[in-house]
C-alpha cells in the first residue's frame, strides 16, 4: 500500500493539532489540517492567502512580518506572485516545505505560532470579506470525461441503445475545453444564446434562441503542477508530482446546443459560455490521507501500460463527499433554505488525476502550471448521487421536486447552484473543498 507516488501523511495532518485561530478549530472546511491556497482582491492587488477557518492568512503580509522565514527564492516568489502558477510550478518537495511552514506559523503550540499570533501588523482577513480571484491564470483548460455513470446515464439520453460507446473503458475521453471562460464562484452565468434543433415535416431545423436546457455538471477540478515540455511525456509513475491540487469545478451545459452540435467534433458553444472553480486550491498534500484505490474495474479491461502503475491503483483514486444544492429565486423570496439536489462522492471515476495527466501528455502535449482539468460529471450508482440534472431528471422525463411546490427539468432564470465537498475519513480531521457557487442572471 505505501507508496511514494502521492504525499505522504505527516505532522501537518495530525488530527490534535489545533491553531491560534479560533475558527479553525473544527472548521469543516478549513481545519489547520487543510490550509489551501487561494488569490484574494487586496487593496493594492490581488494576493495569495491561505483559508484557516472564517479567516484568510495574507501571506506576503506574513512575510513582510517576518514570520515566514526560511523560503528559498522560488518558495518566495510563489508566495508574492498575483496568482498561484508560481506556486504551482514548485516541485512536489518545495510545496510540501512552505506547508509545513505556514502550518507552524498557524499552531497555537510552536515558537512561529506565538510569534505570528503577537503580530504587530494584521495578518489575517476575514474570508467573508474578501473577494477571491480565479486561483491561477488559466492557461488551457480540459474536461475528462471519468464518471462512468455519468457517461452510461447521459449517453442513454444521446444514444438510446448504445450508451457507452467502445472506447470508453480504454481511453481517457477529453475535450479541449476553453481557458478564457472559466471564473471563480460567484461568477454571474449569462444564459447561452445558439442553435438549438427543431424537428420539421421537412426534417430537423435549426432555431436560434436562448437555451431552454440549461444544465450545470457537478465535476473535480485538477490544478496542474510544473508540467511538461512539448514531445516529452508525463510517465503515470510520475505524474502525482505533477498535480498541484484540486477543487470543485461546475461544467455549466447548454444540453439543446450541445444535442446540435456534439456530432462529429464534441462540445463547443453548449460548454465555453461559462466554467466555474471553487476557489480555493485544496493541496495535494492537505488530500494525502483522502486517497483511494483507483475504481474497481470488476473485470473491465486493464489499463494499457503507459496507464498503468500498481501504485496509482492502490493509492491514486480520491475520496471525496460531492453535494449539490439548488435554490430558486420563490425559493429565496419564501425564506426557504437551498435544496440537495444530489449526494454521492468521488470514488465513481474510471480514471484517476495520474492517468489523466499521463493520458493528456502521451502524445507529447505539454501541461503547464495553472492548466486546468475537469474530472467530468461525478454520479454515483444510486439516483440521489447523480452529478446534473440531465440525469436527475430520467433524460427530461421527470421534474424534480422542489420545496414551495416548483419543479425543474433545467435550470430557469434566479436559480442558484452551489457545490459542496468535503473529505473525511476515521482518524483525521474533515477538510473541504470549500463551494462553488453560480447564479443563473435574471
Ligand atoms: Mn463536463
Amino acid at each position: 500500500m505505501n507508496s511514494n507516488r502521492i504525499a505522504p501523511i505527516d505532522h501537518t495532518h495530525a488530527p490534535e493539532l489545533r491553531s491560534w485561530v479560533e475558527s479553525a478549530a473544527g472548521h469543516p472546511a478549513f481545519p489547520i489540517q487543510n490550509l489551501p491556497l487561494g488569490v484574494f482582491r487586496g487593496d493594492d492587488g490581488p494576493r495569495i492567502g491561505v483559508a484557516i477557518g472564517d479567516q484568510v492568512l495574507d501571506l506576503r503580509a506574513a512575510r513582510a512580518a517576518g514570520l515566514l522565514q526560511g523560503l528559498d527564492a522560488a518558495q518566495a516568489a510563489a508566495v508574492e506572485a498575483p496568482a498561484l502558477n508560481d506556486w504551482m510550478a514548485l516541485a512536489p518537495s518545495q510545496r510540501r516545505a512552505l506547508r509545513h511552514a505556514v502550518s507552524a506559523l498557524l499552531a497555537a503550540d510552536t515558537s512561529e505560532g506565538r510569534a505570528a499570533r503577537g503580530a504587530q501588523h494584521p495578518i489575517l482577513r476575514s474570508q467573508g470579506d474578501s473577494e477571491m480571484l480565479l486561483p491561477a491564470r488559466v492557461g488551457d483548460y480540459t474536461d475528462f470525461y471519468a464518471g462512468i455513470h455519468h457517461a452510461i446515464n447521459a449517453g442513454k439520453f444521446f444514444r438510446p441503445d448504445n450508451p457507452l460507446l467502445p472506447n470508453y473503458k480504454h481511453v481517457p475521453v477529453a475535450y479541449h475545453g476553453r481557458a478564457s471562460s472559466v471564473r471563480p464562484s460567484g461568477a454571474l452565468l449569462r444564459r447561452p444564446r445558439g442553435q438549438v434543433r427543431q424537428d420539421t415535416p421537412q426534417g430537423p431545423q435549426p432555431v436560434f434562441q436562448p437555451s431552454a436546457r440549461l444544465d450545470y455538471e457537478l465535476e473535480l477540478a485538477i490544478w496542474i503542477g510544473p508540467g511538461n515540455a512539448l514531445g516529452e511525456p508525463i510517465a503515470v509513475t510520475r505524474a502525482g508530482d505533477h498535480v498541484a491540487g484540486f477543487g470543485l469545478l461546475n461544467d455549466w451545459s447548454a444540453r439543446d446546443i450541445q444535442a446540435w452540435e456534439y456530432q462529429p467534433l464534441g462540445a463547443f458553444q453548449g460548454k465555453n459560455f461559462l466554467t466555474s472553480v471553487s476557489p480555493w486550491v485544496v493541496t495535494a498534500d492537505a488530500m494525502a490521507p483522502f486517497r483511494a484505490p483507483a475504481m474497481a474495474r470488476d473485470g473491465g479491461p486493464r489499463p494499457l501500460d503507459y496507464l498503468y502503475d500498481e501504485a496509482d491503483q492502490q493509492t491514486g483514486g480520491l475520496r471525496v463527499e460531492l453535494e449539490v444544492y439548488l435554490s430558486t429565486r420563490t425559493m429565496r423570496s419564501q425564506g426557504l433554505a437551498p435544496h440537495r439536489l444530489s449526494r454521492g462522492d468521488s470514488t465513481y471515476l474510471w480514471w484517476t488525476p495520474a492517468q489523466m495527466v499521463a493520458h493528456h501528455t502521451v502524445a507529447g502535449c505539454d501541461l503547464q502550471p495553472g492548466d486546468l482539468l475537469g474530472s467530468g460529471t461525478i454520479s454515483t450508482p444510486e439516483p440521489g448521487g447523480r452529478g446534473c440534472l440531465l440525469e436527475l431528471t430520467d433524460g427530461v422525463r421527470q421534474p424534480v421536486q422542489l420545496p414551495g411546490g416548483e419543479t425543474r427539468m433545467f435550470l430557469q432564470d434566479g436559480d442558484e447552484v452551489v457545490l459542496r465537498g468535503q473529505c473525511r475519513r476515521e482518524g483525521f480531521a474533515t477538510i473541504g473543498l470549500g463551494e462553488c457557487r453560480g447564479l443563473v442572471q435574471d
